[in-house]
């Protein structure tokens, strides 16, 4: 693998106690940044990559994404922006259309999303089963994710199938499914809502999950208020996500716990809905994380960038706070200390902006401003 030197970086965001340094250097040696500092000072190496003024940043951590899924649901989205509600309940249609699709079409599918989101800085993505709704299909949902991700998670608790009673589908969920599940898992979430599951069911869930060895998240409070946030702070979850809907206890909750609030400002924009208060949950001193949310009904969207875009100019985060959410918040999310940052020992996962600095991801949205990404020290 050899060093590779990265000089003339106009602005380098490290997240560490180095902070954001100008006229910067960076050396990578055997996929882990070795070296940090001005540029003019920077030790030689194998390979150069001269960024010419560019700005380098941590690659996109995407903490939260439905990628292994056949269909589109365009036509939803359109009834969707001429005035019909969302409702959640389009998810029934990806399930018909994921279990009718062979092993090589949904492996393609993610594929295809893993490298968009990785030509738009994305270096590590999550990826969730939870569109099989059986032991095999969610079991090969999660075989096929983790050809792509070591993040994979168990959703198997998503919506209860058309026919099946809910509390013989939890049963389902926590036994028969959770064990084809195991071996190709390491988180376990449940969709807590009303129309899904309720609290008592995703404790369940969650117990079984953490009985089995996996680590614990939830999609709590998109869709209206409820116990969703609080059944995640009490099992330590890593990350309770959408938090569109949270009351002053639940701000107050997740502040005081090891539990991330991790934002989707895509679902919010894809399903025209009002935004989460990102604002009180920073300025109450909760962990942010931003994600895509990526899945064919409520975001279809793979790009970081356009996250950042959103928190930015919808939820009153600053850019250097959304960077931050997008990167170490989604680290922590995933709880990994070894990416998100780029301080020495970190993962060489990292982007080259073609900008002067970070800020120009959120001023200058939608405008394909990834240079280069470099993942484990290898550029892309
Ligand atoms: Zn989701």
């Amino acid at each position: 693998m050899g060093s590779l030197l990265i000089d003339g970086i106009g602005e380098l965001t490290t997240h560490g106690p180095q902070g954001t340094l100008t006229g910067a250097a960076l050396v990578i040696v055997d996929g882990r940044v070795a070296w940090v500092g001005p540029s003019e000072a920077a030790p030689a190496a194998d390979r150069r990559i001269d960024a010419a003024g560019r700005a380098v940043i941590p690659g996109f951590v995407d903490s939260h994404a439905h990628l292994v899924f056949a269909g589109d649901r365009a036509a939803e989205f359109a009834a969707r922006m001429a005035g019909e509600p969302y409702t959640g309940g389009g998810i029934r249609t990806t399930v018909a259309a994921t279990r009718a699709a062979s092993d090589d079409a949904l492996r393609a599918n993610v594929g295809r999303l893993v490298a968009e989101a990785r030509r738009q800085g994305t270096t590590t993505v999550e990826v969730k089963s939870g569109y099989g709704l059986t032991s095999k299909e969610e079991s090969r949902a999660l075989r096929i994710a983790g050809e792509f991700t070591t993040e994979t998670t168990y959703l198997g608790a998503h919506v209860v199938p058309e026919g099946v009673p809910a509390d013989e589908y939890v049963r389902l969920v926590c036994g028969p499914m959770l064990s084809a599940a195991r071996p190709y898992a390491r988180w376990i979430d449940v969709f807590c809502e009303r129309g899904a599951f309720d609290p008592d069911q995703a404790r369940e869930i969650l117990r079984a999950g953490l009985a089995a060895g996996l680590g614990t998240r939830i999609h709590a409070n998109q869709l209206g208020p409820g116990e969703g946030v609080r059944v995640a702070v009490e099992s330590d979850a890593a990350s309770a996500d959408h938090c569109t809907h949270l009351s002053p206890a639940d701000i107050d909750a997740l502040a005081g716990s090891g539990t991330v609030a991790t934002l989707l400002p895509g679902a919010e924009f894809s399903t025209r809905s009002p935004y989460p208060d990102a604002r009180a949950l920073l300025d109450a001193g909760a962990t942010v994380a931003l994600a895509t949310d990526c899945n064919p009904g409520s975001s279809y969207t793979s790009s970081m960038p356009f996250c950042i875009a959103l928190a930015v100019r919808e939820m009153r985060m600053t850019p250097a706070e959304a960077l931050w959410a997008a990167t170490a918040g989604g680290a922590r999310a995933l709880r990994r200390d070894d990416i998100g940052h780029l301080d020495v020992g970190a993962r060489a996962d990292l982007s080259i902006v073609d900008a002067p600095s970070h800020v120009h991801l959120a001023y200058r949205p939608g405008v394909p401003l990834i240079h280069q990404v470099i993942q484990g020290g290898e550029p892309i």
